[in-house]
């Protein structure tokens, strides 16, 4: 489930607003020089507003820039250049999460992002696969839980985001506390969920003697 991030420059303290995490819909983000914007480029058209067709070179990869909200301890690395006014590098504040259901799974079925290797996609599966590895999940499953490819070309380079981790880890978690892990759930997972959620699942699911109903309202 993706993020919304706005960049800051220190200098011109102008910035944009623009999204981390959305793979099924964008190939990445995108420091235009023609729209002097840190931009979404979409999936569907591979095109900037401004009608330019960035290479998957040229994307700006965030991972080691935009923090977990405010709470990342690890030292983040400058961002680009103000695309604005060059007389600074950017800095970046994730304001939002927003959930879009499970990513990768669309209502007609559609994948359209199966085959290509772009930056967002390539950031995502990077840190599925760490979180596999931290989880004992199996990568091949959980690729095909969320209907992905690896795209090969790119995940050599490729360095953790820690929102996107943290991100695929909850929704992992979640899942599993919900029932509704359609994929096979190691014993890590399972220790996981009920360390981290046991609270939460224990309010849920109130023990005996039962509240009656209007006793919930108070
Ligand atoms: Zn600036
Ligand atoms: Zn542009």
């Amino acid at each position: 489930m993706p993020y919304d991030v706005t960049s800051h420059c220190p200098a011109c303290s102008q910035g944009d607003e623009f999204v981390i995490g959305l793979w099924p819909k964008h190939l990445g983000v995108h420091v235009c020089g023609g729209c002097r914007a840190v931009v979404n480029v979409p999936l569907e058209t591979g095109a900037c507003r401004c009608g330019a067709r960035p290479a998957a070179a040229e994307f700006y990869d965030y991972a080691y820039s935009i923090p977990y909200f405010s709470g990342q301890s690890a030292e983040l690395e400058p961002g680009r250049d103000c695309p604005k006014c060059r007389g600074a590098k950017l800095t970046f504040q994730t304001t939002t999460h927003f959930n879009v259901g499970r990513l990768g799974a669309t209502e007609d079925g559609q994948r359209p992002w199966i085959g290509k290797d772009y930056l967002e996609k390539a950031i995502f599966a990077f840190a599925l696969i760490a979180v596999c590895s931290e989880l004992d999940l199996d990568p091949k499953e959980m690729l095909g839980y969320y209907n992905l490819d690896v795209p090969a070309s790119l995940i050599a380079s490729r360095r953790l985001s820690l929102p996107i981790f943290l991100d695929i880890r909850n929704h992992v978690t979640a899942a599993v506390m919900a029932g509704e892990a359609t994929f096979t759930v190691s014993e890590k997972l399972h220790r996981t969920t009920n360390e981290e959620c046991g609270e939460l699942l224990r309010l849920l699911q109130p023990q005996s003697p039962r509240k009656a109903w209007w006793q919930f309202w108070k």
